[in-house]
């Protein structure tokens, strides 16, 4: 059998060779298929409470008897949502964006701050996949309010009413949240962006 030996170690290293030879085409013509880039960011805020009302909580007003104190409107869940968004798009966050000494700023509406902050993630390429969100408050019941702001937010960055979840924790009675002293919010946001073919790549 020894003159097949030599043949086939022949068309062995040919085949070898052609398959390192290619090797630079195949890896070019995977740069040409559009790939998607997924990020996740996180936010979280809290505010004191004070007497008064309503509560501005995710874009609505809230009847309630005491509201959160801060420089804007202080609604504590679009500030969390803020933040997670230009997290995710390793834009900073809110506090360098809006700054709380800037008189501008002073109960500006949460939901244009939201908005600037959603319009530079889509310059930056960007678009939501979905947004999850809990807000801690030991009252009011948000049960029959968390579907009205999870609507306002996806009204606010024009998505689809699917693509936002709003939950909601109570205190349990301790600390600063159960004790009505302060309401908390935190957020995840998942953002894709879509990259564009190689354009050293079609020269093959
Ligand atoms: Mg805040």
């Amino acid at each position: 059998m020894w003159p097949f030996r030599p043949l086939f170690r022949h068309f062995r290293n040919r085949f070898v060779a052609a398959i390192f030879n290619s090797t630079n085409s195949v890896t070019t013509w995977f740069k040409t298929i559009p790939m998607t880039l997924i990020r996740v960011g996180i936010g979280h805020d809290t505010h004191r409470l004070e007497p008064g009302g309503p509560l501005r909580l995710g874009g609505i007003d809230v009847p309630f008897d005491r509201q959160a104190v801060g420089h804007s409107d202080a609604d504590v869940l679009l500030h969390a949502l803020t933040d997670a968004l230009l997290g995710a798009a390793a834009l900073g966050d809110i506090g360098e964006l809006f700054p709380d000494n800037d008189p501008a700023n002073r109960d500006r509406d949460s939901g244009q701050m939201l908005q600037i902050a959603h319009a530079q993630v889509e310059a930056a390429g960007y678009r939501v996949v979905n947004i999850d969100g809990i807000v801690f408050a030991e009252k009011p019941k948000l049960k029959d309010y968390k579907p009205q702001i999870a609507r306002r937010i996806s009204e606010l960055l024009n998505l689809n009413p699917d693509q936002v979840n709003v939950k909601a924790k109570t205190g349990e009675g301790v600390d600063a949240i159960g004790t009505l002293a302060a309401i908390a919010a935190q957020c995840v946001v998942l953002l894709e962006q879509q990259t564009s073919p190689s354009h050293t790549a079609t020269g093959g």
